[in-house]
């Protein structure tokens, strides 16, 4: 609701509504009088009293009722001295309420005939308009031109092509773009005029024109200057590096509308100033009774409160020094609004957090100024804090703010809200390979893709070196897989220039959603172990939290923090000599693997994986380990055939088969053909671990068996030898 006419037409009517409620606002002030006077006195009363006098005398003035305001006023100053006082009010001070009540009845009355007062103008929007940028290639060779045309659309510019300057202005005439992009040979010397001329025609002279070169020396520069372009790009481009100059050159990004939180008990004057702000494209809450202010303050993260002097159970300085203990508000202003007049209570209001004081009425021109320059400031010097200087994203911080206010909104509002957690896939192999200034370049050109490819309400900050988290409101888990699949999708499209060499990048991602989780650290911690999964399961793709069991997200969980998790897991398993027991994890199942090698680990295990059958044969010909856990279906060589083959060489380890829920049939197979044991998919930590134990329990016997065994043999057999050495003794 950004129409000055149509939020006129509504303060209006708010003025309407307020003028019908006066009747009723005077006789509970006359019914205030006589509780006055009723025994035992207490001063309570006159404080109540005197904050209801001096409302009215507020709320008139924002009304533009000054005859109404000014009679408050007068009976706001007669309760002022029985506010401290220890005696009941005397006679003449009644006497003054009485008078100063009559004046009151009388405007009031003739409020009522009279015709209402107009509302001063209000302010128009101060948002800019959002548009779609529009540009115009130009380049003699029409594949290079077509190609750059596909990687700029990426970034969401609609983009046409051009192949010959003739037709130029024209094309320009026809779709009004917002830059030009021209690859075009260096214009001759001389000819530069002409192209100028041409450029510079009617209805061309404002655009941005870029120009891409292969020629960087200075006279190619100068052609260039003279032709009117604004800035020379050398060939070969870097799209993201292209992107990042016409966002500069055109100004695109739309900043976000200034949040405004009103304190005031008058739910009229409240939203009349909320209606001011909204016309002048500003976002406007309000919050009628202190009570709801810090929730309020933290699903809303506004830009400023702006605050009445006077409420109900507490002080507007009071509630300032309140937000201001929270040092998630220290920066943040805090405007009061008030119909106090007194320079000395205006000054020890501002002395305990406030940053201004408006008088009502406030113009609402002069309202909306205050608070925008207020706003400006404080967000410039926010924003310095709070953006990242490398891709302009929020911090780290200012991310998880973010998400304890959305968290907030969908609890109250019984919302929706994705979290994605993005991660470059083997970014430092980019690093590596091209040098960290090109590794800078990608990170800022995924920014600008996100940018431009979600919505400005979704919030995209900088989580650590290649890691992004996305939130997005409002939306469940499965649109999120499709948005951050589109932009997946068009990143590994998406040319990285280094030198002459360009390159592709991809990302993967894990999305969680709340509902069904219900808390910040939560639904991170599932976004995070998603992407853990996304990463396993082979990059460059967007795993969603909710298609993952609960203990590969316990697993991964724990693999990230690595935090020893004993009371997730359990204590440590060893061999008896303190030495780690060494697994083999065999599963075609990238995401079954890790998980299972995360809690091994998390046992104290030495763990090694193999993706198949094969892979693990050639791994327990390398290294024997102690337990096998084996997929029982895998393509290719199956987990029954590697289990015959072990037990046909008669290796000295135990296999547990992993099989899918309801396959009796095939555990039984496995444990006739010398499977140890068997575990049934989905897998528990606890499950697991009780099945591991008896393993290995048997295992120890068996070997103490086995190497009892061998000792008798070898004692036979060593007894054998002397037994018939002495027999040759005797025979001998
Ligand atoms: P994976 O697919 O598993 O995520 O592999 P990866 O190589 O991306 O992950 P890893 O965490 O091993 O490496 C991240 C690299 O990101 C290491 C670090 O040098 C690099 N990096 C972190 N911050 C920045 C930065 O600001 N600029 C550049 N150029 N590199 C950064
Ligand atoms: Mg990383
Ligand atoms: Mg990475």
């Amino acid at each position: 609701m950004a129409d000055p006419s149509v939020a006129q037409q509504q303060i209006q009517l708010l003025r309407t509504v307020y003028t019908a409620q006066l009747a009723e606002k005077l006789d509970r002030l006359r019914a205030g009088r006589h509780a006055l006077v009723l025994p035992p006195w207490n001063p309570e009363r006159a404080i109540e009293y005197h904050r209801q006098a001096h409302n009215l005398a507020g709320s008139g003035a924002t009304f533009g009722y000054s005859e109404l305001s000014l009679a408050a006023r007068c009976l706001e100053q007669t309760l002022m001295p029985l506010c401290e006082q220890t005696a009941p009010p005397t006679t003449p001070q009644l006497e003054a309420i009485d008078r100063a009540l009559e004046a009151l009845g009388a405007t009031v009355r003739a409020l009522r005939t009279a015709d209402a007062p107009g509302v001063q103008a209000l302010a128009p929007p101060t948002r800019p308009v959002l548009r779609t940028q529009t540009l115009v290639l130009v380049d003699d060779d029409p594949q290079a031109n077509e190609s750059l045309a596909i990687q700029l659309g990426y970034f969401g510019y609609s983009v046409h092509t051009v192949s010959d300057l003739d037709a130029l202005p024209g094309v320009v005439h026809d779709v009004s773009p917002t830059a030009i992009v021209l690859s075009l040979a260096p214009p001759e010397s001389g000819q530069a005029e002409v192209l100028a001329a041409t450029l510079r025609g009617p209805g061309l002279t404002a655009m941005p024109i870029v120009f891409l070169a292969q020629r960087t020396d200075l006279e190619a520069r100068l052609q260039a200057v003279r032709a009117g372009g604004s800035a020379f790009v050398p060939k070969p481009v870097d799209v993201s590096d292209l992107v990042m100059l016409l966002d500069t050159l055109t100004s695109v990004a739309p900043p976000e509308p200034y949040r405004v939180l009103i304190v005031d008990d008058s739910v009229l004057v409240a939203r009349t100033h909320a209606l001011i702000l909204r016309a002048a494209g500003m976002q406007a809450s309000v919050v009628n009774d202190p009570v709801d202010l810090l929730p309020a303050l933290a699903e809303q993260q506004p830009d400023l409160v702006l605050m009445d002097m006077y409420l109900p159970g507490c002080e507007g300085h009071e509630l300032a020094a309140m937000i201001r203990q929270q040092a998630a508000f220290h920066g943040m202003p805090i405007v009061f609004l008030s119909a106090e007049t007194d320079r000395e209570i205006q000054l020890a209001a501002m002395g305990q957090g406030g940053d201004d004081f408006l008088t009502k009425p406030v113009p609402p021109a002069h309202l909306v100024a205050a608070v925008k320059s207020r706003v400006e400031r404080a967000r410039a010097i926010r924003g310095q804090l709070n953006r990242d200087s490398l891709t302009g994203l929020l911090t780290h911080a200012a991310t998880t703010e973010q998400l304890v206010r959305e968290q907030a909104r969908v609890q109250r509002y019984g919302s929706w809200l994705s979290v994605a957690m993005i991660d470059i896939d083997h970014f430092k192999r980019v690093n590596d390979t091209y040098g960290h200034a090109t590794g800078d370049r990608v990170l800022k050109s995924l920014a600008r893709l996100l940018r431009q490819q979600l919505r400005a309400s979704d919030v995209v900050g900088r989580y650590g070196g290649e890691e992004f988290v996305v939130l997005l409101p409002d939306t469940d888990s499965e649109q999120a897989h499709g948005v951050l699949e589109r932009v997946r999708e068009r990143f590994t499209h998406v040319l990285h220039q280094a030198g002459e060499a360009s390159f592709t990048v991809t990302f993967s991602a894990g999305v969680a959603s709340l509902p069904p989780f219900d808390d910040c650290n939560g639904v991170l911690e599932a976004a995070d172990a998603a992407l853990y999964g996304a990463k396993q399961g082979g990059r460059n793709r967007v795993l969603l939290a909710k298609n993952m069991t609960a203990s590969v997200l316990a697993a991964s969980a724990y693999v990230r923090q690595g935090a020893p998790s004993i009371d997730a897991f359990g204590p440590a398993m060893r061999h008896e000599d303190g030495s780690p027991i060494r697994g083999l994890v065999v599963d075609d199942d990238g995401d079954l693997r890790a998980v299972l090698a995360s809690w091994l680990a998390g046992w104290g295990w030495a763990v090694e994986l193999a993706a198949s059958g094969a892979e693990a044969l050639a791994c327990i010909e390398q290294s024997p380990p102690d337990v096998v856990l084996l997929d029982a279906l895998m393509p290719g060589l199956g987990g029954l055939e590697v289990l015959k083959e072990i037990r046909a060489r008669a290796l000295d380890m135990a296999v547990i088969m992993v099989t899918a829920f309801s396959s009796e049939q095939l555990a039984i197979g496995a444990l006739r053909h010398g499977a140890d044991d068997y575990v049934r998919k989905p897998l528990e930590p606890a499950a697991l671990r009780a099945v591991l134990e008896r393993t290995l329990s048997h295992l120890v016997l068996r070997r103490e068996h086995a190497a009892l065994q061998r000792r008798l043999s070898e004692e036979l057999a060593r007894s054998a030898e002397v037994q018939t050495h002495l027999l040759r003794l005797t025979t001998g």
